[in-house]
């Protein structure tokens, strides 16, 4: 199969069976997180502005609870298709277990264009996705969050959606909620934060001064416009960034948060003041110290990864690296910080947007922050030991600590006795 149509469901299994294989563990184990243990399908009437009933095809695909409830976003995507979100499902347990919050993975979809919505069927397609997985999502089930394409105020939406079903609020049903009906400080921020934590450690490791660090970043939306907003305070030159509609470069540096303001007005990044366009080949490929894929699925593949010259990739995005573009890169002594370490901050405060939930007892904007660094570092670290330990890549290295406490809690509850 050409990489270019590789399914993204194949991609995890690999990764999957490689690092059982490097840990030796029973068959049993990959048998079972080969797949889902549930997918669900559902077509979602909506009735349009004009009169008219469109069907929008809906998902959700919780991969494994052995650890706790199942939990990832939702997103709203023309292109998304079953195996991807499956795919998606899978990363998120390890993702999960890899930081140690009390969670599988779960991830769902609507195969939609938002932009070509009015707010109204954009509601209204938003609660009838929750009146179809009402039956298999809840608090202490599957707890879904924002992706691509989604935002707070779907989720505040469809917590109102269920709390009609249930008759009663269920706070904890979604994260990423606006503050006033129980989202968390912070949670907005979170996953930039996360990735920019991930790459200061692996910066100190590798002796890069982060005041003096050049940064690309692919993708401008939650994750890319934060990222550079974050690795900015650190002193980093931001020096190329894209979007969906095309790329800008200023090797002296571009201010992140005018670009944001640019962006917001005129939906793209291309064409900022002082900026040249940039295609999305020659941004990964610049020579920076640090490279940001914060867009999507299959970015850097064999096609580009030979000429992708950043000693640190952070990757902010859902496997935005083939497995062949892994190994060269690998290959060439870059550091890859994995999708799964290094984009698991959004979760992980989503992790404390629940928990504040369930107390009724909500933290400072600083506190979710510094419980946020301290996780992420701890979580570096357990894997930067391990790559060193087992002299593996770092993601092989954060499958291998993920994996390891799924198989411990699959063992202890009796699934592979
Ligand atoms: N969609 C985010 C991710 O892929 C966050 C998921 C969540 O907060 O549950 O990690």
């Amino acid at each position: 199969m050409a990489e270019k149509t590789l399914n993204v469901f194949e991609i995890v299994q690999g990764q999957i069976k490689e690092a059982c294989d490097i840990l030796g563990m029973e068959p049993a184990v990959y048998e079972i997180l080969k797949q889902p243990q549930r997918f669900m399908e559902v077509a979602i009437p909506v009735n349009m502005d004009d009169g008219s009933v469109k069907v929008f095809p809906g998902f959700r695909s919780q991969h494994n609870d052995a650890i706790g409830p199942t939990k990832g976003g939702l997103r709203f995507h023309p292109d998304v298709y079953a195996d991807e979100v499956k795919a998606l499902s899978m990363w998120m347990t390890f993702k999960c277990a890899c930081i140690g919050l009390p969670y599988g993975g779960g991830k769902g979809a609507i195969k939609v264009d938002p932009r070509q919505l009015s707010k109204g069927e954009l509601e209204r397609l938003s609660r009838g996705w929750i009146r179809e997985m009402a039956q298999i999502i809840g608090p202490e089930k599957d707890i879904p969050a924002p992706d691509v394409y989604t935002n707070a105020q779907i989720m505040a939406w469809m917590v109102d959606e269920f709390a009609k079903i249930r008759q009663y609020n269920a706070f904890g049903l979604m994260t990423g909620k606006p503050i006033i009906i129980g989202g968390s400080l912070g949670r907005n921020t979170a996953t930039a934060r996360g990735c920019v934590f991930t790459i200061r450690e692996a910066a100190k490791k590798l002796g890069i001064d982060l005041s003096k660090a050049t940064v690309a970043i692919q993708g401008y939306g939650n994750a890319g416009s934060f990222a550079a907003e974050l690795i900015s305070a650190y002193g980093s030159k931001v020096v190329a960034v894209n979007d969906t509609k095309g790329g800008a470069y200023n090797p002296d540096g571009i201010d992140p948060v005018a670009i944001a303001k640019y962006k917001e007005k005129t939906r793209s990044v291309v064409g900022f003041p002082g900026t040249k366009n940039i295609t999305s080949d020659e941004l990964l490929t610049l020579d920076v110290d640090i490279l940001i894929p914060a867009a999507f699925e299959n970015q850097i593949t064999s096609a580009n990864a030979a000429r992708v010259k950043a000693k640190i990739i952070g990757e902010a995005a859902n496997g935005p690296t083939t497995p062949e573009a892994d190994a060269v890169l690998y290959k060439n002594g870059l550091l890859v910080l994995p999708d799964i370490l290094a984009s698991a901050g959004g979760v992980t405060v989503s992790y404390y947007e629940w928990v504040q939930n369930n107390y009724g007892y909500y933290w400072s904007e600083e506190e979710v922050n510094s419980r946020l660094e301290a996780s992420m570092v701890k979580a570096f670290e357990a894997i930067y030991d391990m790559h060193k330990q087992k002299n593996v890549p770092m993601r092989q290295a954060a499958y291998m600590v993920a994996i390891k406490r799924v198989y411990e809690a699959m063992k202890v509850r009796g699934w592979l006795d």
